[in-house]
C-alpha cells in the first residue's frame, strides 16, 4: 500500500495515510485521522472552477458552479461562481453588458438571492 506523507495535529510526528487518503494512523500517539471526504470534493470542485474562470471560460465554469450548488447549496461560492460567471460571460457576448433586469429573472435571480442569503448568515 502506497503511503503519503502527513503531520499528526495532535503530536507533530509524522503520520501514514493509506492510499485513498481516508484514514492515517500516528505510529506515535495512535490517534486515528478520518479525512472528511466531502470537504476534499468541494474544495476540487471549486478549484476546477475557479481555473476555468482564470481561464476565461466562463459557461464551462458556471456549469461546474451549478454542479457545486445542487451538490453542496450550503456553500456560498457555488453561488457567487454562478452570479459572476453568468453575469462575466454575458459581458463578453452582449455589448449591451450589465443588465439590471437580470436581478428579476430566473435563473440569476435564484443565484443572487441564495449567496446574498447565506453571505448574510456567514459569520466573518
Ligand atoms: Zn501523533
Amino acid at each position: 500500500m502506497a503511503f503519503v506523507a502527513a503531520i499528526c495535529t495532535q503530536c507533530g510526528a509524522q503520520i501514514e495515510m493509506d492510499n485513498t487518503c481516508e484514514i492515517g494512523i500516528c505510529k506515535h500517539c495512535g490517534t486515528t485521522f478520518v479525512v472528511d471526504k466531502a470537504a476534499n470534493e468541494l474544495e476540487q470542485l471549486i478549484r476546477m472552477a475557479e481555473g476555468l474562470q482564470q481561464l476565461g471560460e466562463y459557461e464551462n465554469a458556471l456549469e461546474k458552479y451549478q454542479k457545486i450548488t445542487e451538490k453542496y447549496p450550503q456553500d456560498v461560492r457555488g453561488w457567487l461562481g454562478c452570479v459572476q460567471n453568468y453575469s462575466d460571460g454575458a459581458f463578453r457576448k452582449e455589448p449591451g453588458g450589465w443588465d439590471a433586469e437580470w436581478l428579476d429573472k430566473e435563473p440569476f435571480s435564484v443565484w443572487y438571492q441564495k449567496a446574498y442569503l447565506l453571505a448574510m448568515m456567514t459569520p466573518d
